[in-house]
């Protein structure tokens, strides 16, 4: 029988991590459970604004065949999930509560449409767990465990464009020590294949992007839209430790997936023109916008490129904004802004008039009394002030973080599916179930 897995929350915040898991997991079912791999593992990230996600909120698909049930299946995983958290990411001491979710390959295509949207809910919005259990029960979909339950289901329906990341992992006994990783390697490796892959390195403060900070078991990951390029990780980058194992998975990152059902909620994207009304800049550099429709929007200074523009818009400008909703104790509700495009700019400025006899510049005397020039003293009685063009540092287009949240689609990056890509799918499936058969982690 043909299978569709969701499994999710398995991480913690030091050990661990789902995508970790989820190797291993192949590894035994391909070994000892005769299973069989039929399509890359996908890494799907969820709604990136939920305040309980694990680092960065993801879940994983995966699909095989296997000669069971689905409540064997489900049973044989959960077995595997227990003890990986009990034994390898202490998970449950962590607060997380992992789940999965099985479908039958039939029934998925049965159910695909109302797949698709409780996945698209799953990127965008909040989705309680009594639903999700719900949903499950009519939709004929095995589940196991807790909370973790909602992105398993989320990931079942995962669609659309994606991108790949490939990820190595250290072997056990590294992962509390630091990561040494030769930096010079990692900027090779982005100049030989930009743009093909993306956020490897951060040319502003001189780090690369692609370790994870805490003692999880990622050595690094790449992202990237050729499966090629990404393997020339493996030779390119120098680090000083084995790695363990490494994967590469289909992922939603890097699509913009979540800005596809924006609302008004929070922790829901928003996508609306706003008039902006006035701009201030906080003591730590991070911006503050107020709309004409008493919208409160932030641009954090962790934005880079984006807070910058921020810090150049004025009143009257409109822009298009794309950000999250959240809830704040001053504000009540403000929107974190991602991406912001500039539909007009405000080019004409209010100045007092110049003084008709000698052409020096004029003070107001106050609300309609008119204009005295500071020189000559002459006094205009026209209480009007003149309309002036002026230039500004803007221009009409969108502007972005330089630092890409997981599911953002920076803006260079081009997603189209090819046969190229198509075929080294496939190639790629060999590599991996030999990479599969290489594990051997006691569970
Ligand atoms: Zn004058």
């Amino acid at each position: 029988m043909r299978y569709i897995i969701g499994i999710d929350d398995h991480d913690s915040y030091n050990l661990g991590c789902t995508t970790h898991f989820s190797v291993i997991l192949l590894s035994k079912l391909l070994k000892n459970h005769n299973a069989i791999l039929l399509d890359m593992p996908y890494l799907v990230r969820l709604n990136p604004n939920i305040p309980w996600k694990t680092r960065g909120n993801a879940s994983i698909r995966i699909e095989i065949e296997f000669n069971g049930t689905k409540k064997e299946l489900a049973d044989l995983i959960f077995s595997y999930s227990t003890k990986y958290v009990k034994e390898i990411s202490f998970a449950l001491e962590r607060d997380r509560k992992p789940g999965l979710a099985i479908i039958e390959y039939n029934n998925y295509v049965r159910s695909l449409s109302k797949l698709n949207s409780f996945y698209l809910k799953g990127v965008s919005d909040v989705i309680p767990l009594d639903y999700a259990k719900r949903f499950a029960e009519k939709t004929d979909i095995e589940v196991r465990g807790d909370r973790g339950i909602i992105g398993s289901i989320a990931a079942l329906g995962v669609y659309g464009a994606y991108t790949y990341e490939l990820i190595t992992y250290r072997k056990r006994e590294n992962w509390l020590k630091k990561r040494i990783i030769d930096t010079e390697s990692v900027k090779r490796f982005d100049e030989i294949t930009f743009p093909m892959t993306f956020a490897n390195y951060d040319y502003v403060k001189e780090n690369p992007f692609i370790i994870p900070h805490g003692s999880d078991p990622i050595l690094y990951g790449v992202r990237g839209t050729s499966i090629e390029d990404l393997l020339k990780a493996l030779h390119e980058i120098k680090t000083n430790e084995d790695i363990d194992f490494f994967a590469i998975f289909k992922s939603n990152q890097g699509t913009s997936i979540h800005f596809h059902k924006t609302g008004e909620f929070f922790y829901q994207e928003i996508k609306k023109v706003i008039e902006v009304r006035s701009v201030e800049v906080g003591k730590g550099g991070d911006v503050l916008i107020r709309s004409t429709n008493n919208d409160i929007l932030f641009v954090y200074k962790e934005t880079g490129e984006l807070n910058n523009a921020a810090k150049l818009l004025k009143a009257g400008d409109k822009i298009l904004v794309l950000g999250a909703i959240k809830p704040s104790t001053k504000y009540e509700k403000i929107i974190e802004l991602e991406q912001f495009e500039i539909i007009e700019l405000n080019d004409i400025e209010y100045t007092n008039p110049k003084c008709p006899k000698c052409g020096s510049s004029t003070e107001s005397l106050g609300r309609n009394k008119g204009f005295r020039c500071k020189k000559c003293r002459y006094i205009i009685k026209s209480s009007s002030k003149v309309i002036k063009r002026v230039s500004r540092d803007l221009s009409l287009g969108v502007y972005q973080t330089r630092i890409y949240r997981h599911l953002t689609k920076p803006l260079f990056l081009e997603l189209r599916y090819t046969n190229k890509q198509f075929e080294d799918e496939i190639k790629f499936l060999d590599l991996f179930r030999a990479e599969l058969y290489k594990i051997n982690y006691v569970l």
